[in-house]
């Protein structure tokens, strides 16, 4: 068998999404014999101990990178960041309460449908009559101390907005979905209720579900509860109440590992806030051809969404940058125009080439 070299494509997807080459080499080096088990981790029982190893090693470095002790318990759970959406309420919303939610794009719209048919769900914020170009600026959220949680998406996948701050609810407890920029800057997630994050963007493949709870809010959880949905059952059983979904969660081990000896997330912001840099000066530097859709102290560094002066302009990007070999470059249905995702594993080659590929766009366009 001859050796090949591996044509990675420049990959802008929004997720799943690019994993770094060094965790996919790690996988195939190990994909037929995982530290001389003469098995992969796909194959073994989750019962037994090198899984355990596994397990074990991807919620420590989870916690290693998110500051957390032991007053915060992380899960794998199954079902994406959207079942979540109803997790959430069945377990932490009381009977009698109500939680607030602040709606800055598709995703908390989402979750707040799904919270209103199980409790009192209430919108406290709404960026809909803009179509979703910014969130609320820091300090002006207001949430009622009785509230049972207050609810925020930190990074607006599909509308390329996104809190560079952690909102401050006082003593209700935060919970975010965090699926699109979870690890992507350094974060003392200590301060949550709860995050939960699909890990197809920035963590891993899809299948799993990072869940992380304070221990304290576990105590919401009904046993009548349907025991695949009870964060208290997960917790107790360290996830593995059921067969988690154990590939998955070896490759989030082996990302987690790849961050932290890549300098953590300190490091990841910095090449991360540089990328995105990069793509909106190319925006605001074309004289407006290219015009973002967030305004500009709500851009997101994880997706940037930009338009084009006419939809069959548009059209020839995506079709000639997937011919360049950058691909996922469409937006998203409900917004239309181009969607950048820059997430952790998308390197810097792969933005310098976008930005040429927009200036030589432009340059042939206009
Ligand atoms: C992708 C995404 C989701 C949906 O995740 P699934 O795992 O497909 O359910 C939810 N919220 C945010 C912020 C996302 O980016």
């Amino acid at each position: 068998m001859a050796m090949r070299m591996a044509r990675r494509a420049h990959n802008f997807s929004a997720g799943p999404a690019a994993i770094p080459l060094e965790v996919l080499e790690k996988v195939q080096a190990e994909l037929l014999d995982y530290k001389g088990t003469g098995m992969s981790v796909m194959e073994m029982s989750h019962r037994d101990k090198p899984y355990e190893a596994v397990h074990n090693e991807a919620i420590a470095n989870l916690k290693t990178l998110l500051q957390l002790g032991d007053d915060h318990a992380v899960l794998f759970m199954g079902g994406g960041a959207r079942t979540q959406f109803a997790l959430v309420p069945m377990n932490i919303l009381p009977r009698q309460g109500f939680a607030e939610y602040a709606i800055t794009g598709v995703w908390a719209e989402g979750a707040i449908k799904e919270g209103k048919k199980l409790g009192d769900v209430r919108e406290t914020f709404s960026s809909a009559a803009s179509k979703h170009n910014h969130v609320p600026k820091q300090g002006t959220l207001v949430v009622d101390p009785k509230a049972a949680y207050f609810h925020y998406t930190s990074n607006n996948t599909i509308y390329g907005t996104q809190y560079h701050y952690v909102p401050d609810s006082g003593q209700v407890p935060l919970v975010c979905d965090m699926s699109s920029d979870i690890l992507s800057t350094p974060l003392d997630a200590s301060k949550f209720g709860l995050i939960y994050a699909g890990a197809q963007k920035n963590i891993g493949p899809s299948g799993v579900t990072v869940v992380i709870v304070r221990k304290d809010l576990l105590a919401r959880s009904d046993k009548a509860l349907p025991e695949m949905f009870n964060y208290a059952l997960m917790a107790e059983h360290n996830s593995l109440f059921n067969t988690p979904p154990s590939f998955a969660i070896y490759m989030c081990a082996l990302t987690t590992k790849y961050l932290i000896d890549k300098g953590g997330l300190a490091a990841m912001a910095k090449v991360n806030e540089a990328k995105a840099k990069k793509i909106y000066d190319a925006i605001d530097g074309s004289g407006g051809f290219y015009r973002g859709h967030a305004v500009a102290d709500s851009r997101s560094f994880m997706n940037v969404t930009f338009r084009l002066p006419s939809e069959e302009l548009e059209n020839r990007f995506v079709k000639e940058s997937a011919a360049a070999g950058l691909v996922g470059l469409k937006g998203h249905r409900s917004v239309g125009g181009l969607r950048a995702s820059i997430y952790n594993a998308v390197p810097v080659t792969a933005v310098d080439a976008l930005v040429a590929f927009m200036r030589d766009f432009q340059k042939a366009a206009g």
